[in-house]
């Protein structure tokens, strides 16, 4: 029988996007600083290769950059272009209002536009060329705890075993999964990250917070006849398609005179039940400000994540012993500037501080790891996101509540008469069918206000499946893991319509005939673009994401 295998290092970092990266560099800059002897350092990433699990806008703040990387241009930091002008505009059905100012949270000047994954991908070259190993392919789906004085202590994490057929019976390829022992584990494993969520539940993080809150974003890369678009342009838009209660909006980058990121945030603390974060996408496409960009164009990728948009008061406690959370998987993201990456960086350089003088002193309990939590409070994190701290909430009360609370947070540095402002969890604001169609209550596999799909500039699911390159072995166990699907053709149906068929963007969740009459869920996992918002979604949350076997998701090259 396949024996364990067991590495020892004295670091581990879990995620390799742009705060597991940051730690990494952080590290290998320490070790150069301070000499003596070397830390054993290892980065685990999922993906197949790195970056290729990594989506955002992007536009990036250099700010953290700066100080990792202060010769980054020397060093070929690839941005596509710097931002030139920003635009933010209301949208209506058929007409666009331009804002006459650029709101102080949506300007980007001295930003730069870029594909994040090709920024990480950068960003890990730097890492493996201070001889760090970074092992992509490998899924970690378990994190490791000894007993100790204070409870417990996290030593570490486990990958998934490998060649497991889909009945869960091992293949001639069988390889069990490592244990990755470390002194210190740094949990980097992005928004919604499953050995985070497992952390943070085991060991009570978010005693005291408030509940999270997400949103989904879908991106598009579109290539454009050359000259249709001025480089270096942002634009932000808000109003249609969304109604009035619905947080979110629309971004447009251009990275090129001929290529254009457009992307739709919609929050995830939706109340109708048969909202349709795709469907919604297909409309705002259909309207002419965007119309007219990507008229005659071609849809290059296709991707969606969820963001973190709950702020400073849902970020948990960020250590325990022998483990650090930085970056999305904290939840550190400006949601009034619709910006994490600088923040992620930055954490991750913080976490990689503490880790490494913890190490050093051979101390990594509870108490010493404290000092980062002292770190980001004194950081350029904090003095960003506290004075945004109630931003996504006044938005509980609508765009207008929310966008006139949130030009106040200016001048008030975001306090309100009840701070923190009451918080609901995405999945606890959806109301059941009855409660919000009252009357006409609609079809649960009908779609409200479809968008017509014309595969030119409006696409369905699948082909958005297609374009974002996702590739998973089918002979495994589903990672979708849906606890009780009795649910789902009983109550589910009748309280909430199957809200998963509508809020996957990706088509993973069907309600097909069961052949008796009735209809029962089929989970076509290896649709799965990874973006997490079942796991934040469901209303009975009985849905876990679990890493698939290691390499397997999407490939978001250039996004
Ligand atoms: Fe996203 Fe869940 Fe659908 Fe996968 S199954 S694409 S994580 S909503």
């Amino acid at each position: 029988m396949a024996q364990r295998e067991t590495l020892d290092v004295d670091i581990l970092i879990v995620g390799g996007g742009p705060a597991g990266m940051s730690a990494a560099l952080r590290l290998a800059q320490l070790q150069k600083e301070q000499g003596g002897e070397p830390l054993a350092i290892a980065v685990l990433e999922k993906a197949r290769e790195v970056g290729a699990h990594t989506l955002s806008g992007a536009v990036l703040d250099p700010s953290t950059l700066k100080d990792l990387v202060p010769d980054f241009a020397q060093k070929g930091a690839p941005f596509a272009t710097e931002v030139h002008r920003d635009d933010v505009y209301v949208l209506t059905r058929t007409a666009k209002f331009r804002l006459p100012i650029t709101p102080p949270f949506f300007r980007n000047h001295g930003n730069y536009i870029m594909s994040l994954s090709r920024f990480v991908k950068w960003l890990g070259g730097l890492v493996e060329a201070e001889g760090i190993d970074i092992f992509t392919g490998f899924s970690a789906t378990e994190v490791l705890f000894e007993p100790s004085a204070g409870g417990a202590t996290v030593v570490g994490v486990r990958t998934g075993d490998r060649g497991i057929d889909k009945h869960g019976q091992k293949k001639s390829t069988f390889e069990p999964g490592v244990d990755v022992r470390a002194k210190v584990t740094i949990f980097t494993d992005g928004v919604r990250g499953n050995l985070t969520k497992a952390l943070v539940r085991r060991l009570g993080l978010d005693d005291g917070k408030s509940p999270g809150v997400y949103a989904i974003g879908i991106k598009e890369l579109w290539e454009v006849p050359a000259g249709r678009v001025a480089p270096g342009r942002v634009i932000h838009t808000m109003g249609y398609p969304l109604k009035l209660e619905e947080f979110g909006g629309a971004f447009i980058y251009t990275l090129s005179d001929s290529l254009i990121a457009l992307g739709f945030v919609a929050g995830l603390d939706y109340k109708d039940p048969m909202f349709d974060p795709h469907v919604t996408f297909q409309h705002l496409k259909r309207h002419p400000l965007i119309a007219s960009m990507l008229d005659g164009g071609t849809l290059v990728r296709y991707g969606a994540k969820a963001l973190p948009e709950g702020g400073w008061y849902t970020i948990p406690k960020l250590y325990a012993s022998g483990a650090l959370i930085a970056g999305d998987a904290a939840g550190f993201m400006n949601s009034a500037r619709l910006k994490g990456i600088h923040l992620a960086m930055r954490t991750g350089m913080l976490a990689a501080e503490t880790a490494f003088d913890a190490v050093r002193a051979g101390d990594t309990s509870e108490a010493s790891l404290k000092a980062y939590d002292a770190r980001v409070q004194a950081s350029a994190v904090r003095r960003e996101l506290y004075p945004v701290r109630n931003v996504h909430q006044s938005f509980a009360h609508g765009t207008i509540a929310g966008a006139a609370f949130t030009g106040l947070s200016l001048v008030t540095r975001g306090g309100w008469i009840k701070d923190p402002m009451p918080a609901h969890g995405g999945w606890m604001r959806i109301q059941k069918l009855a409660e919000y169609y009252k009357d006409a209550r609609p079809d649960p596999d009908s779609t409200v206000n479809p968008a017509k799909i014309d595969r030119q500039l409006t696409f369905d699911r699948l082909t958005g499946v297609h374009y974002s390159g996702t590739r998973h072995s089918e002979d495994q166990p589903s990672h979708l893991i849906v606890h009780d699907a009795s649910v789902c053709a009983t109550r589910c149906r009748e309280e909430y319509g199957n809200p998963c068929i509508r809020f996957c963007p990706a088509n993973v969740y069907e309600m097909v005939d069961a052949g008796d009459g009735t209809k029962k869920l089929q989970v076509n996992a290896s649709n799965c673009v990874h973006c997490k918002t079942c796991d934040i979604m469901d209303p009975y949350q009985i849905i876990d994401w679990v890493p698939p076997e290691g390499g397997g998701g999407p490939h978001y090259e250039g996004m």
